[in-house]
């Protein structure tokens, strides 16, 4: 299922493992689209971002996504499989800025959130990421904490795939639970999970048979199972 070669597999983990996870999700939305212009990727709307994600996501891993959630009431774990269908529909038209009032703002982007980065807290985050957004440098709005909660259900509506999220109902009390997906993070550990098992392939297949990392990985996935089998039945 895994479209990426052996040796692709671990160049990206490589290059991604010691990064910040917005980074990451930068490294991952080149990877998705590697048409667009690198120099554009940091300042793309979050829900383009993760919708290139969510695409390379199933293109390597298929469709639809293991995934689970507790529920906040009662602790039930629920697991569910997510389809990209079950997520909110993207406008046709994406809009270039939103309006709060009379402050006028662009849609969030990585850059934004590199911007929030050393917050004290989540609502310190929002309140940066919100500062960050505001088209006019002259508006200073006297109290962003006032405008989170319209700017959050503005930013919902213009992005739906900014922050996703999807609304459950627990099936053991009743509750309403949401269920948020960090898509990127997800592709990432499922890639690092994949690494994980090719990087214990190589190292069985080296010491039991001297052969270099090259080597190994040039084997095709049946060839190296059938090695691994004899070396370890
Ligand atoms: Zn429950």
């Amino acid at each position: 299922m895994l479209a990426l070669s052996p040796a692709r597999l671990l160049a990206i983990w490589e290059s991604g493992v010691r990064r910040h996870p917005i980074d990451r999700a930068l490294l991952l939305f080149a990877l998705a689209e590697p048409a667009r212009d690198p120099d554009t990727l940091a300042d793309a709307p979050l829900g383009v971002r993760n919708a290139a994600i969510m695409a390379l996501r199933e293109a390597c891993f298929g469709s639809p996504l293991p995934s689970w959630a507790d529920c906040p009431a009662c602790g039930e774990r629920m697991e569910f499989e997510l389809a990209s269908s079950m997520l909110p529909p993207r406008p046709e038209t994406p809009v270039d800025e939103i309006r709060i009032g009379d402050l006028r703002l662009t849609l969030p982007t990585s850059r934004h959130l590199l911007l929030a980065l050393d917050a004290d807290d989540a609502e310190d985050a929002a309140q940066r990421l919100l500062h960050a957004c505001l088209l006019d440098p002259a508006d200073d709005p006297a109290s962003m904490a006032d405008l989170l909660d319209a700017a959050g259900e503005a930013i919902d509506a213009a992005d739906p795939w900014a922050d996703l999220s999807l609304a459950l109902s627990c099936p053991a009390c009743g509750a309403p639970v949401s269920a948020s997906l960090d898509i990127a993070a997800y592709l990432w550990d499922e890639l690092d999970r994949h690494t994980q098992a090719l990087l214990d392939d190589v190292h069985t297949l080296a010491g039991a048979y001297g052969w270099s990392e090259g080597e190994i990985l040039a084997l095709s996935d049946t060839r190296r199972a059938a090695y691994l089998e004899r070396v370890s039945p």
